[in-house]
């Protein structure tokens, strides 16, 4: 019988569709990510052959030496910067991830911050909550704007061309780009306009979004110079992973008001965040849930679940990362 192990409970869904296989499934019964020891402990109870893995599991050469038998880790994520690629190639072992499962929801919740910030949601609901609001103030709260301000995404992959979607056709925004591929379609589609660096998006950008995987290239993507290259009423918000913006930089950046705010999902060194931040009124932070539906979560589920069936049926699992 084949066996399966699961880092963590996740959609009934996907275990169901690994039992139905007649696959022995265990799922970890602690509800929080396992540590490395722990996790090394629970892949040494038995012969597995398939792992299915969330981004906050560490995959990497301590873990695939423990478990030899182990064929696939399917990441339960869009992003995979939880794996060493390089070692898995070096043994043939698949990995993978949930394409698709959650890109329009994560889209939708970039757009929540973007709203939250230029519409002052979160500081007007803390203003009244606080007993300030003392009657309508035509200088109150003033906010920003949208149509016909430009929108600079970096990362135009799935979710970065939905929040392109929505931009053009939900907000009358320009929108601008910056990939390490030209996107034609998005220009076709949105009338994007292609920027060959970073830089330059920074510097024109009203609101600036980021929808890159998190690899060695764009760990800090946005520093500390390229922070001082944005302009002082721009927002920066980061859906995509912590690691691509240094976030003490970025906190001294809002705290100095060189940059008008930020929307941020996700953090450099999650949970914890950068000292300072958390008190800032011009940042809105949400704690990693940009793709937290229950129909995104079922798709990742699925997904997972399907890559994994796949590999131990002797297909090629369709979402293989690089
Ligand atoms: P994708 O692979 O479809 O798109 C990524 C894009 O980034 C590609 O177009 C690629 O060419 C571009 N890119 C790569 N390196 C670059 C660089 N150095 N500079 C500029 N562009 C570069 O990925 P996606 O599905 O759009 O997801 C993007 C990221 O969002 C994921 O890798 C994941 O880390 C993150 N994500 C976060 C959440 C969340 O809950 N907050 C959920 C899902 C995904």
């Amino acid at each position: 019988m084949k066996k399966v192990y699961v880092t963590r409970k996740i959609p009934e869904l996907g275990i169901q569709m690994l039992r139905g296989k007649g696959y022995e499934v265990d799922v970890s019964s602690k509800n929080r990510p396992l540590t490395k020891k722990e996790l090394i402990k629970a892949l040494q109870k038995k012969e597995y052959d398939a792992v299915l893995s969330l981004l906050t599991d560490n995959i990497d050469k301590e873990i695939m030496d423990a478990a030899p038998t182990v064929k696939i880790y399917a990441n339960f994520a869009i992003g995979f910067n939880n794996f060493d690629i390089a070692e898995a190639k070096k043994r043939n072992i698949y990995l993978t991830n949930t394409p698709g499962g959650g890109a329009d929801r994560v889209a939708e919740h970039t757009w929540a911050l973007i709203l939250a910030l230029s519409c002052r949601v979160v500081e007007g609901d803390r203003y009244i909550r606080k007993g300030k609001y003392n009657g309508w103030d035509p200088m109150l709260l003033h906010g920003t704007k949208l149509a016909q301000k430009t929108l600079g995404i970096i990362g135009t992959g799935r979710i970065g061309t939905d929040v392109a979607h929505r931009a053009k056709n939900g907000f009358g925004m320009n929108v601008v780009y910056y990939d390490v591929k030209r996107n034609e379609q998005l220009e076709k589609d949105y009338g994007a306009v292609f920027y060959p660096t970073v830089e330059e998006i920074l510097k024109i950008a009203d609101v600036v979004s980021i929808h890159v995987p998190l690899m060695e290239s764009t760990h800090h993507l946005i520093n500390e110079s390229r922070l001082k290259l944005m302009k002082p009423d721009s927002y920066l918000i980061n859906t995509s992973r912590g690691p691509v913006i240094d976030e003490v930089a970025l906190t001294k950046a809002l705290k100095n008001k060189t940059i008008r705010g930020a929307g941020l999902d996700v953090f450099e060194f999650e949970p914890k965040l950068a000292k300072g931040l958390a008190k800032l009124d011009n940042v809105v932070l949400t704690p990693h849930i940009a793709s937290g539906t229950e129909e995104a979560r079922c798709d990742m589920a699925r997904l997972s679940a399907q890559n994994i069936i796949d590999c131990l049926e002797g297909v090629v699992p369709k979402n293989i990362v690089l």
